[in-house]
Protein backbone atom coordinates (compact mmCIF):
# COMPACT_ATOMS: atom_id res chain seq x y z
CA UNK A 1 0.00 0.00 0.00
CA UNK A 2 1.28 3.62 -0.52
CA UNK A 3 2.28 5.62 2.05
CA UNK A 4 0.88 8.94 2.43
CA UNK A 5 2.87 11.20 4.43
CA UNK A 6 4.66 14.47 4.34
CA UNK A 7 8.17 12.57 4.73
CA UNK A 8 7.85 11.30 0.98
CA UNK A 9 6.69 15.00 -0.07
CA UNK A 10 9.66 15.99 1.01
CA UNK A 11 11.82 13.56 -0.69
CA UNK A 12 9.79 13.44 -4.12
CA UNK A 13 9.18 17.74 -4.18
CA UNK A 14 6.43 18.42 -6.48
CA UNK A 15 3.90 20.39 -6.93
CA UNK A 16 1.91 21.29 -3.44
CA UNK A 17 -1.78 21.54 -2.91
CA UNK A 18 -3.71 24.31 -1.40
CA UNK A 19 -6.60 24.47 0.63
CA UNK A 20 -8.67 25.10 -2.37
CA UNK A 21 -7.59 22.55 -4.42
CA UNK A 22 -9.17 20.02 -2.01
CA UNK A 23 -12.18 18.21 -3.93
CA UNK A 24 -15.25 18.24 -2.03
CA UNK A 25 -16.70 15.40 -0.24
CA UNK A 26 -19.71 14.74 -2.19
CA UNK A 27 -16.83 14.11 -5.71
CA UNK A 28 -14.71 11.95 -3.98
CA UNK A 29 -17.97 9.69 -2.87
CA UNK A 30 -19.06 9.93 -6.19
CA UNK A 31 -15.92 8.95 -7.80
CA UNK A 32 -15.68 5.21 -9.08
CA UNK A 33 -14.04 3.73 -5.84
CA UNK A 34 -15.85 6.32 -3.53
CA UNK A 35 -18.99 4.03 -4.74
CA UNK A 36 -17.64 0.60 -5.21
CA UNK A 37 -16.13 1.46 -1.32
CA UNK A 38 -19.65 2.78 -0.07
CA UNK A 39 -21.53 0.05 -1.35
CA UNK A 40 -19.17 -2.21 1.18
CA UNK A 41 -19.37 -0.02 4.04
CA UNK A 42 -22.64 2.00 3.98
CA UNK A 43 -22.40 5.63 2.48
CA UNK A 44 -23.07 7.50 6.23
CA UNK A 45 -20.01 5.38 7.42
CA UNK A 46 -17.69 6.50 4.29
CA UNK A 47 -18.50 9.44 4.37
CA UNK A 48 -17.67 10.18 8.19
CA UNK A 49 -14.09 8.57 7.25
CA UNK A 50 -13.41 10.73 4.35
CA UNK A 51 -14.40 14.28 6.66
CA UNK A 52 -11.06 13.05 8.59
CA UNK A 53 -9.40 12.44 5.06
CA UNK A 54 -10.16 15.53 4.37
CA UNK A 55 -9.55 17.48 7.29
CA UNK A 56 -5.98 16.49 7.68
CA UNK A 57 -5.29 17.02 3.80
CA UNK A 58 -6.80 20.85 4.41
CA UNK A 59 -4.37 20.83 7.77
CA UNK A 60 -1.48 19.91 5.63
CA UNK A 61 -2.14 21.74 2.39
CA UNK A 62 -2.12 24.93 4.70
CA UNK A 63 1.44 23.93 6.03
CA UNK A 64 2.29 23.62 2.48
CA UNK A 65 2.89 19.82 2.80
CA UNK A 66 0.36 18.10 0.25
CA UNK A 67 1.36 17.35 -2.73
CA UNK A 68 -0.89 17.67 -5.57
CA UNK A 69 -0.87 13.79 -6.40
CA UNK A 70 -2.76 12.91 -3.25
CA UNK A 71 -5.92 14.92 -4.09
CA UNK A 72 -6.91 12.17 -6.63
CA UNK A 73 -10.38 10.94 -5.47
CA UNK A 74 -9.38 7.68 -5.93
CA UNK A 75 -6.22 8.46 -3.54
CA UNK A 76 -8.60 9.82 -0.66
CA UNK A 77 -10.91 6.84 -0.70
CA UNK A 78 -7.39 4.86 -0.60
CA UNK A 79 -6.66 6.91 2.69
CA UNK A 80 -10.70 6.15 4.41
CA UNK A 81 -10.40 2.51 3.64
CA UNK A 82 -6.93 2.39 5.97
CA UNK A 83 -8.37 4.35 8.55
CA UNK A 84 -11.89 1.88 8.02
CA UNK A 85 -10.05 -1.60 7.96
CA UNK A 86 -7.77 -0.54 11.37
CA UNK A 87 -11.18 0.45 12.86
CA UNK A 88 -12.36 -3.00 11.86
CA UNK A 89 -9.99 -4.85 12.90
CA UNK A 90 -11.19 -6.79 16.14
CA UNK A 91 -9.95 -6.38 19.66
CA UNK A 92 -9.88 -10.12 20.36
CA UNK A 93 -7.25 -12.03 18.24
CA UNK A 94 -6.35 -15.45 17.92
CA UNK A 95 -2.61 -14.79 19.10
CA UNK A 96 0.22 -18.13 19.33
CA UNK A 97 0.56 -18.67 22.83
CA UNK A 98 4.41 -19.54 23.24
CA UNK A 99 4.38 -18.39 26.95
CA UNK A 100 5.20 -22.20 27.88
CA UNK A 101 2.09 -21.59 30.39
CA UNK A 102 -0.88 -23.89 29.15
CA UNK A 103 -3.73 -22.57 31.22
CA UNK A 104 -2.71 -19.01 30.31
CA UNK A 105 -5.66 -16.87 32.47
CA UNK A 106 -4.31 -13.81 30.11
CA UNK A 107 -4.33 -15.34 27.17
CA UNK A 108 -8.17 -17.17 27.78
CA UNK A 109 -6.93 -20.42 29.89
CA UNK A 110 -8.52 -23.70 28.15
CA UNK A 111 -9.05 -24.18 24.42
CA UNK A 112 -11.93 -26.00 23.23
CA UNK A 113 -12.29 -29.21 21.64
CA UNK A 114 -13.86 -29.32 18.43
CA UNK A 115 -17.16 -31.01 20.64
CA UNK A 116 -17.76 -28.09 21.79
CA UNK A 117 -16.72 -25.78 19.30
CA UNK A 118 -19.68 -26.93 17.34
CA UNK A 119 -22.14 -27.22 20.23
CA UNK A 120 -21.31 -23.47 20.61
CA UNK A 121 -22.05 -22.75 16.95
CA UNK A 122 -25.49 -24.36 16.61
CA UNK A 123 -26.76 -22.86 20.47
CA UNK A 124 -25.42 -19.33 19.03
CA UNK A 125 -27.27 -20.05 15.76
CA UNK A 126 -30.32 -22.17 16.33
CA UNK A 127 -33.09 -21.92 19.60
CA UNK A 128 -32.81 -24.44 22.05
CA UNK A 129 -34.09 -26.10 24.84
CA UNK A 130 -32.13 -24.13 27.07
CA UNK A 131 -34.89 -24.18 30.02
CA UNK A 132 -37.39 -25.92 28.01
CA UNK A 133 -38.35 -29.79 29.58
CA UNK A 134 -38.72 -32.03 26.30
CA UNK A 135 -40.34 -34.48 28.32
CA UNK A 136 -43.28 -32.64 30.06
CA UNK A 137 -43.00 -29.95 28.18
CA UNK A 138 -42.90 -27.59 30.90
CA UNK A 139 -40.44 -24.84 32.15
CA UNK A 140 -36.95 -26.65 32.92
CA UNK A 141 -34.29 -25.77 34.97
CA UNK A 142 -30.85 -24.70 32.71
CA UNK A 143 -28.70 -26.40 35.71
CA UNK A 144 -30.32 -29.61 33.96
CA UNK A 145 -28.31 -29.89 31.02
CA UNK A 146 -25.22 -30.84 32.66
CA UNK A 147 -26.02 -31.50 36.46
CA UNK A 148 -26.51 -35.35 35.12
CA UNK A 149 -23.11 -35.09 33.66
CA UNK A 150 -21.46 -33.60 37.04
CA UNK A 151 -23.25 -36.18 39.39
CA UNK A 152 -22.03 -39.14 36.85
CA UNK A 153 -18.56 -38.03 37.22
CA UNK A 154 -17.83 -36.90 40.63
CA UNK A 155 -20.59 -38.79 42.50
CA UNK A 156 -21.97 -35.35 43.97
CA UNK A 157 -25.79 -35.89 44.77
CA UNK A 158 -26.12 -32.73 43.10
CA UNK A 159 -24.54 -30.18 40.88
CA UNK A 160 -24.98 -26.51 39.96
CA UNK A 161 -22.79 -23.69 37.60
CA UNK A 162 -22.47 -20.27 37.71
CA UNK A 163 -19.88 -17.74 36.30
CA UNK A 164 -16.79 -18.80 37.26
CA UNK A 165 -15.46 -20.35 40.44
CA UNK A 166 -14.95 -16.71 41.86
CA UNK A 167 -18.63 -16.56 41.32
CA UNK A 168 -19.22 -20.25 42.95
CA UNK A 169 -17.21 -19.41 46.35
CA UNK A 170 -19.27 -15.82 46.33
CA UNK A 171 -22.39 -17.85 46.25
CA UNK A 172 -21.66 -20.82 48.31
CA UNK A 173 -20.33 -18.57 50.83
CA UNK A 174 -23.82 -16.26 50.68
CA UNK A 175 -26.12 -19.10 50.37
CA UNK A 176 -24.99 -20.85 53.27
CA UNK A 177 -22.42 -18.57 56.16
CA UNK A 178 -24.36 -15.18 55.51
CA UNK A 179 -24.07 -13.68 58.36
CA UNK A 180 -21.89 -16.41 60.14
CA UNK A 181 -18.52 -17.87 60.64
CA UNK A 182 -16.60 -19.67 58.38
CA UNK A 183 -13.64 -20.99 59.82
CA UNK A 184 -10.57 -21.31 57.32
CA UNK A 185 -6.92 -22.10 57.87
CA UNK A 186 -4.41 -18.84 57.91
CA UNK A 187 -2.32 -20.97 55.49
CA UNK A 188 -5.20 -20.94 52.96
CA UNK A 189 -6.04 -17.54 52.81
CA UNK A 190 -5.18 -17.24 48.89
CA UNK A 191 -4.67 -14.44 46.41
CA UNK A 192 -5.32 -15.46 43.04
CA UNK A 193 -4.45 -13.45 40.68
CA UNK A 194 -6.84 -10.49 39.50
CA UNK A 195 -8.29 -9.63 42.83
CA UNK A 196 -9.60 -12.81 43.82
CA UNK A 197 -9.07 -13.08 47.56
CA UNK A 198 -10.62 -15.08 50.53
CA UNK A 199 -10.69 -12.77 53.04
CA UNK A 200 -12.36 -10.17 50.58
CA UNK A 201 -14.88 -12.32 48.48
CA UNK A 202 -15.84 -13.71 52.33
CA UNK A 203 -17.00 -10.30 53.13
CA UNK A 204 -18.52 -9.82 50.35
CA UNK A 205 -20.67 -12.67 50.89
CA UNK A 206 -21.84 -11.56 54.27
CA UNK A 207 -20.13 -14.32 55.96
CA UNK A 208 -17.59 -13.31 59.35
CA UNK A 209 -13.85 -14.96 58.30
CA UNK A 210 -12.60 -16.70 61.45
CA UNK A 211 -8.91 -17.37 60.66
CA UNK A 212 -7.23 -20.14 62.49
CA UNK A 213 -3.52 -21.89 62.85
CA UNK A 214 -0.97 -19.87 61.33
CA UNK A 215 0.69 -19.20 57.74
CA UNK A 216 3.01 -22.43 58.20
CA UNK A 217 1.11 -24.70 60.70
CA UNK A 218 -2.27 -25.56 61.23
CA UNK A 219 -3.86 -28.35 63.59
CA UNK A 220 -7.41 -30.45 63.96
CA UNK A 221 -7.67 -28.61 67.52
CA UNK A 222 -7.64 -25.12 65.67
CA UNK A 223 -10.21 -25.76 63.97
CA UNK A 224 -12.28 -27.68 66.76
CA UNK A 225 -11.49 -24.92 69.06
CA UNK A 226 -12.99 -21.89 66.33
CA UNK A 227 -16.37 -23.48 66.26
CA UNK A 228 -18.78 -21.71 68.08
CA UNK A 229 -22.70 -20.80 67.76
CA UNK A 230 -22.28 -18.79 65.44
CA UNK A 231 -20.08 -21.12 63.43
CA UNK A 232 -21.88 -22.03 59.14
CA UNK A 233 -19.02 -23.96 58.45
CA UNK A 234 -15.45 -24.95 57.99
CA UNK A 235 -14.03 -24.14 54.98
CA UNK A 236 -10.40 -25.51 53.22
CA UNK A 237 -9.23 -23.81 49.71
CA UNK A 238 -6.49 -25.00 47.88
CA UNK A 239 -3.16 -22.90 47.95
CA UNK A 240 -3.15 -23.32 44.16
CA UNK A 241 -0.69 -20.56 42.59
CA UNK A 242 2.02 -21.24 45.92
CA UNK A 243 2.98 -23.93 48.38
CA UNK A 244 3.62 -24.00 51.81
CA UNK A 245 6.91 -26.17 52.22
CA UNK A 246 9.11 -26.80 55.25
CA UNK A 247 8.14 -27.04 58.74
CA UNK A 248 4.54 -27.06 57.78
CA UNK A 249 1.38 -28.77 59.15
CA UNK A 250 -2.16 -29.28 57.42
CA UNK A 251 -4.98 -30.49 57.85
CA UNK A 252 -6.75 -32.96 55.75
CA UNK A 253 -10.53 -32.51 54.18
CA UNK A 254 -10.98 -35.58 55.74
CA UNK A 255 -10.17 -34.01 58.94
CA UNK A 256 -11.84 -31.10 58.50
CA UNK A 257 -14.50 -32.79 57.33
CA UNK A 258 -14.83 -35.44 60.53
CA UNK A 259 -14.82 -32.33 63.07
CA UNK A 260 -17.39 -30.58 60.98
CA UNK A 261 -19.49 -32.97 61.04
CA UNK A 262 -19.03 -33.82 64.94
CA UNK A 263 -20.85 -29.90 65.34
CA UNK A 264 -23.66 -30.62 62.65
CA UNK A 265 -21.72 -28.45 60.35
CA UNK A 266 -20.68 -28.82 56.54
CA UNK A 267 -17.42 -28.84 55.39
CA UNK A 268 -17.04 -26.80 51.88
CA UNK A 269 -13.62 -27.27 49.81
CA UNK A 270 -12.87 -24.60 46.86
CA UNK A 271 -10.81 -26.96 44.87
CA UNK A 272 -9.64 -24.24 42.38
CA UNK A 273 -8.47 -26.57 39.42
CA UNK A 274 -10.94 -29.35 39.91
CA UNK A 275 -9.94 -31.55 38.52
CA UNK A 276 -11.94 -34.81 37.49
CA UNK A 277 -9.44 -37.36 36.80
CA UNK A 278 -6.34 -38.54 38.27
CA UNK A 279 -3.40 -37.03 36.25
CA UNK A 280 -0.72 -39.42 37.16
CA UNK A 281 -2.27 -41.92 34.68
CA UNK A 282 -0.46 -39.21 32.42
CA UNK A 283 2.43 -38.87 34.29
CA UNK A 284 1.48 -35.71 35.49
CA UNK A 285 1.37 -34.62 38.87
CA UNK A 286 -0.89 -35.32 41.38
CA UNK A 287 -4.20 -33.66 41.95
CA UNK A 288 -6.81 -34.20 44.03
CA UNK A 289 -9.90 -34.95 42.15
CA UNK A 290 -13.76 -33.63 42.76
CA UNK A 291 -14.85 -37.18 43.51
CA UNK A 292 -12.07 -38.00 45.83
CA UNK A 293 -12.63 -34.68 47.54
CA UNK A 294 -16.72 -35.60 48.51
CA UNK A 295 -15.61 -39.30 49.22
CA UNK A 296 -13.17 -37.77 52.17
CA UNK A 297 -16.09 -35.89 53.34
CA UNK A 298 -16.78 -32.71 51.77
CA UNK A 299 -19.95 -31.35 51.61
CA UNK A 300 -19.56 -28.98 48.83
CA UNK A 301 -16.54 -28.65 46.34
CA UNK A 302 -16.58 -25.33 43.90
CA UNK A 303 -14.23 -25.15 41.04
CA UNK A 304 -13.29 -23.89 38.04
CA UNK A 305 -14.72 -25.35 34.08
CA UNK A 306 -11.77 -23.93 32.54
CA UNK A 307 -8.42 -24.59 34.56
CA UNK A 308 -7.86 -28.65 34.05
CA UNK A 309 -10.91 -29.37 33.52
CA UNK A 310 -10.55 -28.23 29.68
CA UNK A 311 -13.86 -26.09 29.35
CA UNK A 312 -15.22 -22.84 29.43
CA UNK A 313 -15.71 -20.32 31.82
CA UNK A 314 -17.77 -21.54 34.55
CA UNK A 315 -17.77 -22.44 38.51
CA UNK A 316 -19.30 -25.41 38.92
CA UNK A 317 -20.40 -26.36 42.64
CA UNK A 318 -21.13 -29.97 43.40
CA UNK A 319 -22.11 -31.73 46.65
CA UNK A 320 -24.93 -32.27 49.08
CA UNK A 321 -28.46 -32.06 47.34
CA UNK A 322 -30.09 -30.05 50.30
CA UNK A 323 -27.18 -27.64 50.31
CA UNK A 324 -27.35 -27.36 46.29
CA UNK A 325 -30.82 -26.58 46.23
CA UNK A 326 -30.24 -23.77 49.14
CA UNK A 327 -27.64 -22.47 46.86
CA UNK A 328 -29.82 -22.37 43.54
CA UNK A 329 -32.83 -20.66 46.10
CA UNK A 330 -30.49 -17.59 46.74
CA UNK A 331 -31.15 -14.82 44.26
CA UNK A 332 -27.15 -14.23 43.55
CA UNK A 333 -27.43 -16.87 41.27
CA UNK A 334 -29.88 -15.63 38.92
CA UNK A 335 -27.03 -12.97 38.72
CA UNK A 336 -24.03 -14.95 38.70
CA UNK A 337 -25.54 -18.17 36.00
CA UNK A 338 -23.63 -19.05 33.20
CA UNK A 339 -25.30 -18.24 29.53
CA UNK A 340 -26.59 -20.82 26.96
CA UNK A 341 -23.30 -20.69 25.08
CA UNK A 342 -20.89 -21.88 28.40
CA UNK A 343 -23.64 -24.69 28.64
CA UNK A 344 -23.25 -25.77 25.08
CA UNK A 345 -19.42 -25.94 25.94
CA UNK A 346 -19.39 -27.51 28.82
CA UNK A 347 -21.99 -30.44 28.24
CA UNK A 348 -19.41 -32.21 25.51
CA UNK A 349 -16.41 -31.07 27.20
CA UNK A 350 -17.65 -33.08 30.28
CA UNK A 351 -19.32 -35.99 28.15
CA UNK A 352 -15.41 -37.00 27.04
CA UNK A 353 -14.51 -37.75 30.73
CA UNK A 354 -17.02 -40.48 30.17
CA UNK A 355 -13.96 -42.26 28.25
CA UNK A 356 -11.10 -41.28 30.46
CA UNK A 357 -8.57 -43.95 28.58
CA UNK A 358 -9.14 -41.06 25.36
CA UNK A 359 -8.87 -38.05 26.56
CA UNK A 360 -5.37 -37.52 26.15
CA UNK A 361 -6.29 -37.13 22.72
CA UNK A 362 -9.78 -35.70 22.76
CA UNK A 363 -9.64 -33.13 25.17
CA UNK A 364 -7.02 -30.02 24.09
CA UNK A 365 -5.85 -29.12 27.84
CA UNK A 366 -5.03 -32.04 28.33
CA UNK A 367 -3.51 -32.99 24.81
CA UNK A 368 -1.24 -30.16 25.42
CA UNK A 369 0.03 -30.98 29.11
CA UNK A 370 0.58 -34.26 27.79
CA UNK A 371 2.26 -33.04 24.32
CA UNK A 372 6.04 -35.53 24.31
CA UNK A 373 8.92 -33.95 24.22
CA UNK A 374 10.24 -34.91 21.75
CA UNK A 375 7.47 -33.82 19.68
CA UNK A 376 8.36 -30.17 20.68
CA UNK A 377 12.19 -30.64 19.76
CA UNK A 378 11.37 -32.07 16.27
CA UNK A 379 9.37 -28.89 15.76
CA UNK A 380 12.07 -26.82 17.47
CA UNK A 381 14.47 -27.88 14.93
CA UNK A 382 12.41 -27.32 12.02
CA UNK A 383 11.10 -24.21 12.98
CA UNK A 384 15.21 -22.88 14.05
CA UNK A 385 15.99 -21.44 10.27
CA UNK A 386 12.70 -20.19 9.86
CA UNK A 387 12.72 -18.05 12.87
CA UNK A 388 16.34 -17.26 12.32
CA UNK A 389 15.67 -15.91 8.74
CA UNK A 390 12.53 -13.58 10.03
CA UNK A 391 14.35 -11.79 13.31
CA UNK A 392 17.62 -11.22 11.32
CA UNK A 393 20.67 -10.82 12.17
CA UNK A 394 20.72 -8.99 15.30
CA UNK A 395 19.41 -12.12 17.00
CA UNK A 396 20.96 -15.82 17.30
CA UNK A 397 17.77 -18.23 17.59
CA UNK A 398 18.47 -21.80 19.26
CA UNK A 399 16.66 -24.92 19.94
CA UNK A 400 16.51 -25.62 23.69
CA UNK A 401 15.26 -27.78 26.52
CA UNK A 402 12.80 -25.62 28.35
CA UNK A 403 10.26 -26.02 31.01
CA UNK A 404 5.93 -25.24 30.54
CA UNK A 405 3.96 -24.84 33.17
CA UNK A 406 0.09 -25.69 33.31
CA UNK A 407 -0.92 -22.14 34.85
CA UNK A 408 -4.31 -20.70 36.09
CA UNK A 409 -3.00 -21.85 39.55
CA UNK A 410 -2.53 -25.76 39.01
CA UNK A 411 0.08 -27.52 40.64
CA UNK A 412 2.22 -24.36 40.96
CA UNK A 413 5.99 -25.52 41.36
CA UNK A 414 5.68 -28.93 39.18
CA UNK A 415 7.06 -28.25 35.61
CA UNK A 416 6.83 -30.00 32.36
CA UNK A 417 9.80 -30.73 30.58
CA UNK A 418 9.20 -29.07 26.81
CA UNK A 419 11.35 -27.69 23.81
CA UNK A 420 11.17 -24.27 22.20
CA UNK A 421 13.53 -21.50 20.44
CA UNK A 422 15.76 -19.31 22.96
CA UNK A 423 16.28 -15.89 20.68
CA UNK A 424 19.36 -13.57 22.24
CA UNK A 425 20.21 -10.52 20.97
CA UNK A 426 23.72 -10.81 18.92
CA UNK A 427 26.44 -8.39 19.60
CA UNK A 428 27.30 -5.19 22.30
CA UNK A 429 24.62 -3.33 23.72
CA UNK A 430 21.84 -4.06 26.40
CA UNK A 431 19.90 -6.67 25.78
CA UNK A 432 17.10 -5.74 27.57
CA UNK A 433 15.97 -2.97 24.45
CA UNK A 434 16.76 -5.53 22.34
CA UNK A 435 14.35 -8.07 23.33
CA UNK A 436 11.89 -5.68 24.29
CA UNK A 437 12.21 -4.51 20.30
CA UNK A 438 11.73 -8.31 19.51
CA UNK A 439 8.88 -8.99 21.33
CA UNK A 440 7.17 -6.49 20.61
CA UNK A 441 7.59 -6.76 16.82
CA UNK A 442 6.15 -10.20 17.17
CA UNK A 443 3.17 -8.65 19.25
CA UNK A 444 2.69 -6.86 16.06
CA UNK A 445 2.26 -9.80 13.70
CA UNK A 446 -1.28 -10.21 12.05
CA UNK A 447 -2.00 -13.15 14.99
CA UNK A 448 0.68 -11.79 17.12
CA UNK A 449 3.32 -14.51 19.14
CA UNK A 450 3.48 -13.98 22.42
CA UNK A 451 6.49 -15.30 24.32
CA UNK A 452 8.09 -14.93 27.76
CA UNK A 453 11.25 -13.09 28.38
CA UNK A 454 14.09 -14.73 31.02
CA UNK A 455 17.44 -14.70 31.79
CA UNK A 456 18.32 -11.80 28.56
CA UNK A 457 17.19 -13.90 26.08
CA UNK A 458 13.03 -14.28 24.89
CA UNK A 459 11.95 -17.73 24.97
CA UNK A 460 9.43 -19.61 22.29
CA UNK A 461 7.88 -22.41 24.34
CA UNK A 462 6.72 -25.03 21.53
CA UNK A 463 3.87 -26.59 23.54
CA UNK A 464 0.91 -25.09 22.47
CA UNK A 465 2.16 -25.11 18.76
CA UNK A 466 0.40 -28.17 17.87
CA UNK A 467 1.93 -29.74 14.15
CA UNK A 468 -1.40 -28.28 12.43
CA UNK A 469 -0.84 -24.64 13.45
CA UNK A 470 2.56 -24.98 12.63
CA UNK A 471 2.17 -24.35 8.73
CA UNK A 472 0.50 -20.90 9.16
CA UNK A 473 2.96 -20.41 12.15
CA UNK A 474 5.98 -20.70 9.35
CA UNK A 475 3.68 -18.73 6.45
CA UNK A 476 3.39 -15.93 8.76
CA UNK A 477 7.33 -15.85 9.46
CA UNK A 478 7.80 -15.58 5.99
CA UNK A 479 5.33 -13.69 4.82
CA UNK A 480 6.57 -10.68 6.63
CA UNK A 481 9.58 -10.79 8.82
CA UNK A 482 8.68 -10.76 12.74
C1 LIG B 1 -8.65 -20.09 40.19
C2 LIG B 1 -9.22 -20.15 41.55
C3 LIG B 1 -10.36 -19.42 41.88
C4 LIG B 1 -11.03 -18.51 40.89
O1 LIG B 1 -11.58 -19.26 39.85
P1 LIG B 1 -12.07 -18.51 38.51
O2 LIG B 1 -12.72 -19.60 37.73
O3 LIG B 1 -10.86 -17.93 37.88
O4 LIG B 1 -13.04 -17.47 38.95
C5 LIG B 1 -10.85 -19.52 43.14
N1 LIG B 1 -10.26 -20.31 44.06
C6 LIG B 1 -9.15 -21.02 43.79
C7 LIG B 1 -8.53 -21.85 44.86
C8 LIG B 1 -8.61 -20.98 42.52
O5 LIG B 1 -7.50 -21.67 42.23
Amino acid sequence: MRAHSAFDADDAPGARAGAADIPSLERVLACDAGRLLAAETGRDRLAGALRQVLADARTRALANELPMGELAPAALVDQARSRLQAQDRPRLRAVYNLTGTVLHTNLGRALLPDQAVQAVAQALSAPANLEFDLDTGRRGDRDDIVEGLLRELTGAEAATVVNNNAAAVLLMLNALANRREVVVSRGELVEIGGAFRIPDIMQRAGARLVEVGTTNRTHPADYENAIGPRTAMLMKVHCSNYAVTGFTRSVSVAQVAGIAHRHGLPAAMDLGSGTLVDLTRWGLPREDTVRETLQAGADIVTFSGDKLLGGPQAGLIVGRADLIRKIKKNPLKRALRVGKLTLAALEPVLALYRSPELLAERLTTLRLLTRPQARMRLQAERLQAVLQQAVGADYAVEAAPMFSQIGSGALPVDQLPSHGLVIRPVGAGRPGRALQTLESRLRRLPRPVIGRIAQDALWLDLRCLEEGDETAFVQQLQGRAA
